[in-house]
């Protein structure tokens, strides 16, 4: 493709939210990344809240964290560029330790997976005794390695009922876990605890951890009080890393990806998507019909690292390239693909 090809292939789709003479600049970007992905046999996986116009431009597969680990198991291309936080270009290395996972940022952190390490998991196990541990993808490898099996935000109440046990630990998202508790109906304790918190430990079902997202612990359940008396015709879809409150507040809660079909296979006035304002940007490129709200005050830091400058360097110098120490990833590939097979 010409970049006169993916610059009017990029202002079809993000004419109306990207400026024009971005789009010129970002689009020769584009085909430049394109050029070396085919030179170097590499494949690039964008995750959805990616930018715009490197999210429309230059991804072989774009999707949320369970898609882009099923494409990161299935790929034979010899270099996987991670166009994502950091925890998600480890689980592709944990899955192909063979190949080259590279992420364009080494700054693209997370909260979540920033919040818990490898001995606060063991010293849960310690505590509790025989209780299988399930950790969200969103955690280092060494924190994978701990656990028993891995899940999304798409996939964790079904994760935590293929266990078929009492009692699950579920680490390390404090809203995640409450919202999968309420969905199963399990009892959420935090044992690690707020000083002079009292916890009934034989009355536990779900033991949680006191991790959050930094973007959607934002969200409150008054903006939707506020939202909906102005557009009372509103519909309001969350992610399930939003607390509690705002989940049982809104029309539909699931992952980004569940909330992006919820949004092409439905027919309302006007959507608000509580998530990364990014992604929103990307639905409404793929949805011009659809009128989306936005409360872009609430971008990842951490997604916000990845651009397009960025993913040119990392094929051109094959940097920055994601390692995982081999006792690590035979540990945590098991819980990885343990979850795989959930779904
Ligand atoms: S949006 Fe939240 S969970 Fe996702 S990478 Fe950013 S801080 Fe982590």
């Amino acid at each position: 493709m010409t970049v006169d090809e993916m610059y009017q292939k990029m202002k079809r789709m993000l004419g109306d939210v990207v400026p024009d003479f971005e789009l010129r600049y970002k689009a020769k970007l584009a085909v430049e990344i394109n050029q070396l992905k085919k030179e170097k046999n590499a494949v690039i996986l964008g995750h959805n809240y990616m930018e715009p116009a490197l999210f429309h431009s230059v991804p072989d597969y774009a999707g949320d964290s369970l898609e882009l680990s099923r494409k990161a198991a299935q790929t034979d291309a010899d270099i996987i560029v991670f166009c994502g936080v950091k925890f998600m270009a480890e689980t592709a290395k944990i899955l192909n330790p063979t190949k080259t996972v590279l992420i364009p940022s080494m700054k693209a952190g997370c909260s979540l997976a920033e919040s818990i390490t490898a001995a606060d998991v063991r010293a849960l196990r310690q505590k509790f005794p025989g209780v299988p541990v399930v950790t969200y993808v969103n955690t280092y490898a060494d924190v994978k390695a701990e656990s028993d099996i891995c899940c999304t935000s798409g996939n964790a109440v079904a994760v935590v009922e293929s266990l078929g046990t009492d009692t699950v630990i579920f680490l390390p998202d404090e809203y995640l876990a409450g919202n999968v508790a309420r969905i199963t109906g399990k009892r959420i304790i935090f044992p690690t605890l707020t000083p002079g918190e009292k916890v009934d430990e034989l009355d536990y079902q779900l033991i949680g951890w006191r991790g959050r997202c930094e973007v959607h612990e934002k969200f409150t359940v008054q903006d939707i009080q506020n939202v909906r008396a102005q557009f009372p015709d509103v519909v309001i879809l969350s992610h399930p890393e939003c607390s509690p409150e705002v989940v049982a507040a809104s029309d539909f809660s699931g992952s980004t990806s569940a909330m992006i079909k919820y949004v092409e296979q439905t027919d309302a006035p006007r959507y608000l998507l509580l998530t990364e304002c990014a992604m929103g940007d990307n639905i409404a490129a793929a949805n011009p019909d659809k009128n989306m709200l936005r409360l872009c005050s609430v971008r990842c830091p951490h997604m916000n690292q990845i651009t397009l400058e960025d993913t040119l360097k990392a094929l051109q110098n094959i940097q920055y390239v994601v390692d995982v120490p081999k006792d690590i990833r035979v540990r945590a590939v098991q819980a990885v693909e343990r979850m795989l097979t959930i779904g």
